[in-house]
């Protein structure tokens, strides 16, 4: 790697030293998975940081959210109504669970899922509403939660982009059934792998911890209740969640000066479209999408990425295709139903986030797009 090469994003890590601290009781005990003290610790922490009652940990975001649909036990077949302006996983956990994705269109605004558009594909084989809080932008939860309550249907968020995001003053994951959180190394906080569900539902915590362990029985060690799987997150991995932790608020802080950085050179430019802040939201800053609008703006989305690698400088078609149109699903969907999705795709790019990018990097990028 070369470098001066900015790339999209740079994961946050504590200094050495504090992590080495944190991992010597792990050499003295020897205890490397399987619930132990810092992954214990790490629960107790988040569950605080949140303030949220039920966290299960895991060793991905997308087993997490596989598990969680396992768990709610859905019939074979069911349909669940999804975005396909998302990565790949969203749509994966639920086909991975022999249901049936059933995409619906995002509003033009934050790129989340559109209320107005769900009703209608809702059918007698629908189970479930999965919407995605997209780059930190938060769903339209009040009008998500009507219809999921006027059908009698589950709300499970993706909320892999949204650790730290509160909406009237309270987690977002108090809204819906359940949320996933993926602590990946390039999401706002990570355990270098790692996720999490979290719920109002006791009961429902219990199944994932028995099904992320095989199904094994906690009670009687030697049998399984479940057709389960192995997904837990181990004890090097929790310890560096530890660590990052203790600076998650400086880092969305930091994150927040790119941002306004780059909001204040990118807006108001006729043909650049950015989200706007959202009412009564927290953000947390985890992306920065920017929608080029060709028939405007001087330049197309694809101009423009390609100036900044010329530059070294990565940029990210983030989500470009929609998953509707990846050659695993494009036989048994099309696109064109969700024509707001399209368009998005078509001319988004992500730029270089992270805490510690640079305010001459920041005005470097924003000088060859406006160039
Ligand atoms: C990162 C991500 C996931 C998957 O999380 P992993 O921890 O990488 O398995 C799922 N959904 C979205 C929207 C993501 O960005």
């Amino acid at each position: 790697m070369q470098e001066d090469k900015i790339l999209v994003t740079q994961s946050s890590m504590p200094s050495l030293e504090e992590y080495v601290q944190e991992i010597k009781s792990i050499f003295h005990s020897k205890w490397l998975t399987n619930n132990g003290i810092k992954h214990q610790t790490l629960e107790n922490n988040l569950k605080e940081y949140l303030g949220v009652d039920n966290i299960t940990l895991f060793v991905n975001g997308h087993l997490a959210l596989a598990t969680l649909l396992q768990s709610l036990n859905f019939p074979r077949g069911s349909e669940i109504i999804t975005t396909p302006y998302s990565f790949a996983s969203t749509t994966h956990a639920i086909v991975q669970n022999g249901l049936n994705p059933i995409f619906c269109d995002i509003e033009p605004d934050h790129y989340t899922l559109d209320p107005s558009k769900i009703e209608a594909l809702i059918t007698d084989k629908t189970v479930a509403i999965l919407p995605v809080h997209v780059y930190g932008n938060v769903c339209n939860v009040k009008n998500i939660a009507e219809i999921a309550q006027r059908h009698n249907l589950k709300v499970i968020y993706d909320a892999a982009h949204v650790f730290g995001v509160k909406y009237k003053g309270q987690s977002i994951t108090k809204y819906g059934d359940a949320s996933m959180f993926s602590f990946h190394a390039t999401k706002v906080f990570n355990t270098i792998e790692g996720g999490a569900i979290v719920s109002n539902h006791p009961e429902l915590h219990e199944q994932l911890e028995i099904i992320k362990n095989f199904g094994i029985n906690p009670q009687d060690h030697e049998d399984a209740l479940e057709v389960g799987t192995n997904a837990k997150m181990n004890e090097f991995a929790a310890a560096m969640g530890i660590c990052n932790l203790r600076h998650i608020d400086a880092e969305i802080a930091k994150r927040r000066q790119v941002h306004d950085q780059y909001f204040a050179r990118l807006s108001n430019v006729p043909g650049i479209k950015l989200c706007q802040p959202q009412d009564e939201v927290t953000q947390n800053y985890a992306y920065f999408p920017v929608v080029f609008d060709n028939e405007i703006f001087k330049k197309d989305r694809d101009t423009v990425f390609k100036q900044l690698e010329q530059q070294n400088i990565s940029a990210r078609r983030y989500f470009y295709p929609l998953i509707s149109d990846y050659t695993c699903y494009k036989d048994y969907y099309d696109s064109s139903q969700t024509p707001v999705a399209k368009w998005v795709a078509q001319r988004v790019l992500t730029l270089p986030m992270y805490a510690d990018l640079s305010s001459s990097d920041i005005n470097k990028i924003c000088n060859i797009i406006l160039g």
